[in-house]
């Protein structure tokens, strides 16, 4: 099975040759789901005792497979967070599978986790936390988002008062579904201020203050969102800090999605606040131009999620030992066994240089600003809110709740765009509207016009 042979050599050129292809396509259609009865039919059995072969394998792939999935960095890809992995972190992800590189610890991962480290050393900069402050790479936000939140309940239960208490942490509905998805793991309950909108201090003191004595005494943690996945809002960081100081709460930030623009000066005063968190979430997976899946967290204090995270057992004395000391990103998360996911950001980081990530993140902002005048200056549609971020939330006049949905699976099946609906919520009612979210640079205006017309 592992025996390098003339059909492998072929094999490799073939892959090769279609991931080229791949990064190098400009006008490839969007792919739609089918169901698996039909790609069953489509490509039969393919894990058999004899093996189907590479070559067959490869092919039903490229025929039919592929074409199921939806390519998320497509220029009309503009639903949810889409992403724009550039092409040299693409090639180098490839560099990465092929390197077999264990990246829990110093002693098996020393050169990848260097270079990890240096992404992440230009990533922690752009947040301004003091000296000391370090983060890992995890799979993902949500995963990043738990990793901090167990960080803060462990080191908040390390005071005799509280030990085996179950905790409490307060954010907003603003905050993206992974925050209760990962308090549930967690076992801590979440508490939610009632505001899609920007969280403020005050808010959050009034929160605070109405609770029980029970309540308050759970209270460990406060989540302030960096860019809501919904609308792009930035919560009132400053404010919310000076609260969390008073309060002697854990500050959490989830920037998962607007990490990336703390690179953009236009918009980087909106963050202001952020260097006072205790930890933060950003995944480069999302606004950092890096392949599936790379998230990261960050902490002001790093032996604080040591003390949390690092896995004790015979078969890992060996990695603590003097001979083999250095930076073990096992240490700093949930995980042991992980890819050095931060790999492929850091070598396309090296290729293009900072500042490439700057203009490629301010080009996500100004497209937003774009797609907001073009609704202004159209009379089917208008503007929900102003613009945030890369996020533009707007309504097609007359439209409703199905109309939205039958737009959507329109042009997802003409393989055309992917924008899909969201929901807004204004008082006590929820509207639906439509959302574009823009990540990839190449997107274009005519884009966004031939979306806008697609409405009328
Ligand atoms: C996307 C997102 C997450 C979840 O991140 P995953 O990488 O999908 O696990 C968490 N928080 C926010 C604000 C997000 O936008």
């Amino acid at each position: 099975m592992h025996k390098i042979d003339i059909d492998l050599v072929e094999m490799t050129m073939d892959v090769m040759k279609y991931t080229i292809g791949r990064v190098s396509a400009t006008k490839s259609k969007i792919g739609k789901p089918q169901k698996a009865e039909e790609l069953k039919a489509l490509v039969g059995e393919t894990v058999t005792r004899e093996g189907v072969g590479g070559e067959y394998a490869f092919k039903m792939w490229k025929k039919y497979l592929s074409k199921a999935s939806v390519p998320v960095d497509h220029p009309r890809h503009l639903a949810f967070v889409p992403a724009s992995p550039t092409r040299a972190a693409i090639m180098f992800d490839l560099v990465t599978s092929a390197s077999s590189i264990h990246g829990a610890y110093w002693m098996e991962g020393a050169g990848g986790i260097f270079c990890e480290n240096e992404a992440m050393s230009w990533i922690v900069s752009l947040t301004g936390l003091p000296e000391g402050a370090f983060g890992v790479f995890t799979s993902g936000g949500t995963a990043a988002n738990l990793s901090a939140i167990v960080t803060a309940r462990e080191h908040w239960r390390e005071d005799d008062a509280f030990k085996g208490e179950k905790g409490l942490i307060i954010t907003s509905i603003g905050a993206h579904s992974s925050i209760k998805a990962m308090a549930k793991v967690a076992d801590v309950d979440v508490l939610l201020v009632d505001t899609e909108d920007v969280l403020h201090g005050n808010e959050l003191k009034e929160c605070i203050d109405s609770l029980t004595d029970h309540q308050r005494k759970s209270l460990f943690a406060v989540v302030a969102t960096g860019g809501t996945t919904n609308a792009g809002i930035i919560d009132d960081l400053d404010g919310i800090a000076a609260i969390c100081e008073k309060e002697n709460l854990w500050f959490h930030i989830d920037a998962a999605y607007g990490g990336g623009a703390l690179a953009a000066d236009s918009v980087r005063h909106l963050f202001n606040g952020i260097e006072r968190a205790d930890s933060i979430t950003i995944d480069p997976h999302k606004w950092m131009f890096s392949p599936y899946d790379c998230g990261a967290v960050i902490y002001k204090n790093p032996d604080l999620a040591k003390k949390a995270h690092s896995q004790e057992g015979s078969y890992l004395e060996i990695f603590k030992d003097e001979g083999s000391h250095g930076f073990n990103p096992t240490d700093y998360q949930i995980q042991l066994t992980r890819r050095v996911r931060g790999l492929p950001l850091w070598f396309s980081l090296a290729t293009h240089g900072t500042d490439s990530y700057k203009e490629a993140v301010e080009r996500g902002i100004e497209l937003a600003q774009i797609a907001g005048k073009m609704i202004t200056e159209n009379s089917h549609v208008e503007l929900v809110r102003e613009p945030s971020l890369s996020c533009v939330l707007y309504r097609r006049i007359g439209w409703k709740p199905e109309d939205y949905t039958q737009w959507t699976y329109e042009n997802h099946r003409k393989g055309f765009a992917l924008v899909t609906p969201t929901k807004w919520k204004q008082g006590d009612t929820f509207e639906t509207v439509s959302r574009f979210c823009f990540i990839n640079p190449d997107t274009t205006e005519k884009d966004i016009k031939m979306i806008l017309d697609s409405m009328l």
